[in-house]
């Protein structure tokens, strides 16, 4: 349910109307925009009679029962684009964000070595896998607190803020001391309690999609974050399973325009992990900008064929730089804009 305030309503008409959804035991969310403010109430079962008594509180103008089951990620409850920012990088505005980086820290060498040729190249942020969720127990899980470390230490070097996974409750107060962003990887999608955990823990998530989750069930993820008081979830489409093994996962670029008219959440495309395979990557990354994505999230490695996961799928320094300037002319090309690259590019 969303209960819409009237234009000019009150700090304390829309406290009391707070307070009074909160006594009835149920959440209360709020979005303000520059005309209105608009509360989401969440909770169930909602007494069937909420909407008559919400309705007669002094400011409110309508009150709205929701049909659809994401209410927070959802335009009904915010009417304008959710704009997250992170340090000075500002993701779901005009301008497009690449995050740009190994697939995992390896060592403190490479890592800022990467960071380093990334931020030349135009990426306002810095991924890296400090815990890595592995298909098989005996592949390279990561260098775990030391990965975090050399992270915290890149972006020093750098300015680029750092985005890392988190993989289960009892790792996010340390990743917390060290990220910018969380990341929730494609096989914790739908980790209820680690979602719920990240969204007390007050920093922006990139949630992946699932293997094989639908949109819908995407944006419910999300809810798990959002409805712990976290409003700043970025999606980042990655591809999902399907029947054909020519590339590791099928990236679904229809998934950006359909989830952008479905949610008001920055949306990004990950060309990596949907590609498996480098030479692929340019185009999915072009695509998805083509697509309207927000930002992409695209690996990057000093020395791919050596590299302790993902080397298949990694670009090299030139390829990532050779690779910028195209996203910078697509992303102009659909009404956006990727400045460092415009201003390198014209020097
Ligand atoms: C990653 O970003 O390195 C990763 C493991 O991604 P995903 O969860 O999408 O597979
Ligand atoms: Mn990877």
């Amino acid at each position: 349910m969303i209960i819409v305030m009237e234009r000019g309503a009150t700090r304390e008409q829309v406290d009391d109307i707070v307070a009074r959804v909160r006594e009835l035991g149920l959440g209360a969310h709020l979005s303000e925009g520059e005309e209105r403010t608009i509360v989401g109430v969440v909770g169930s079962p909602l007494p069937p009679t909420l909407d008559e008594q919400l309705e007669i509180h002094a400011g409110v103008e309508q009150v709205v029962r929701i049909t659809k089951k994401y209410k927070l990620s959802g335009w009904d409850f915010r009417p304008q684009k959710t704009q997250i920012r992170v340090r000075d990088v500002v993701i779901g505005g005009d301008e497009v964000t690449i995050i740009a980086g190994p697939c995992s820290v390896e060592s403190e060498e490479q890592t800022v070595e990467t960071a380093r040729a990334v931020k030349a190249a135009g990426a306002r942020m810095l991924r890296g896998g400090a815990y890595k969720p592995r298909t098989s127990p005996y592949e390279f899980r990561g260098l775990g607190r030391r990965g975090l470390e050399i992270l915290a230490l890149a972006r020093e070097e750098t300015g680029l803020p750092v985005i890392t996974e988190v993989m289960t409750p009892a790792d996010i107060a340390e990743v917390h001391a060290y990220t910018d962003v969380f990341q929730v990887g494609a096989r914790n999608a739908q980790n209820y309690l680690l979602l719920e955990e990240i969204g007390k823990a007050g920093k922006p998530v990139m949630l992946k999609r699932g293997l094989s989750m639908q949109l819908e069930e995407w944006l419910l993820a999300a809810e798990y974050v959002m409805s712990q008081g976290n409003p700043d979830v970025i999606l980042c489409e990655r591809g999902i399973r399907t029947f054909e093994p020519a590339t590791r996962n099928t990236l679904d670029v229809s998934a950006v325009p359909v989830i952008q008219g479905m949610s008001h959440l920055p949306v990004f495309v990950d060309p990596s992990h949907a590609a498996g395979k480098r030479a692929l990557v340019p185009s999915l990354a072009l695509a998805g900008i083509a697509a309207g994505a927000d930002g992409l999230m695209i690996e990057v490695h000093p020395s791919p064929d050596h590299a302790l996961s993902d080397g298949a799928q990694s670009l090299t320094f030139a390829e990532f730089a050779a690779l910028t300037p195209r996203i910078a002319a697509v992303a102009q090309a659909v009404g956006r804009s990727l400045p460092v690259v415009d201003a390198v590019v014209s020097v």
